[in-house]
């Protein structure tokens, strides 16, 4: 039995079916084994509250109540995708919310959980917009509309937003390693996991004069998912298909 798995970035939606399917299978096949399931943000391409029906989320909501069920946790970090994910969503999935930066104890190791957009710093403006789509002004102003309102509002966003990505250098879009250094000192960590980035990778630098490691999770594809999983006190990057 693995002690926990993690993962980030499937961006699940109707129009990606095959993911959505891939991640059901991973739930029931290899999360099973698992004591402890993290997501790690962005579970979702787009989430306009949690009133939301629309397939294939019902089917999503299920399988995620199902494996929480078994004496098995669920925890998930709200991403720049989906974080309108409320109370009722775990209500319904059973899991629980992290903040963005956590500690968690993973194989004995204090590593800082995050989504990753709060490590982009190099774009200000990104970090600007953020701020207001967290507000409780924005959120209550939003969540107020009829679905078929939210649904034209979040398309559009998501349209201006990747008018504003195209006009950035992969650089700006990346992690500043100033800010990760600083997340990690103030946690007291000197083990980093996160997504968003969709960068993959494992980066090994020294914080402090001691060794640090900054593991990123990839984003999920048609046909396969990256996804971390402790067992017998090590952590180890797997790819499932
Ligand atoms: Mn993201």
């Amino acid at each position: 039995m693995a002690n926990a798995m993690l993962i980030a970035d499937l961006h699940l939606s109707g129009e990606r079916s095959a993911t959505v399917e891939l991640f059901l299978r991973f739930l029931r096949d290899e999360a099973s084994r698992s004591q402890r399931l993290y997501i790690l943000g962005d579970l979702f391409d787009v989430w306009i509250g949690d009133d939301d029906r629309t397939d294939p989320i019902p089917q999503i909501l299920s399988a995620l109540s199902n494996y929480a069920t078994r004496g098995r946790e669920l925890f998930l970090t709200r991403g720049n995708r989906d974080f309108l994910i409320g109370d009722g969503f775990c209500r319904e999935t059973g899991c629980a919310l992290l903040q963005d930066a956590a500690v968690v104890n993973l194989s004995g190791a204090a590593t800082l959980l995050m989504h990753g957009d709060l490590l982009v710093t190099d774009d200000p403006d990104y970090q600007r917009d953020r701020i207001y789509l967290r507000s409780k002004e924005f959120k209550d102003d939003f969540l107020s509309k009829p679905l078929s309102d939210r649904i034209k509002k979040a398309a559009e966003m998501r349209q201006q937003s990747q008018v504003a990505k195209s006009k950035l250098s992969a650089k700006i879009m990346d992690v500043n390693d100033t800010t990760v250094s600083e997340y990690m000192r103030k946690h007291g960590t000197w083990q980093l996991i996160h997504g968003h980035t969709h960068k993959s990778g494992t980066h090994d630098f020294r914080l402090d004069g001691r060794p640090a490691k900054r593991i990123v999770l990839g984003e999920w594809k048609e046909d396969q998912g990256q996804y971390l999983v402790t067992e017998r006190n090590e952590l180890e990057s797997r790819i499932f298909r």
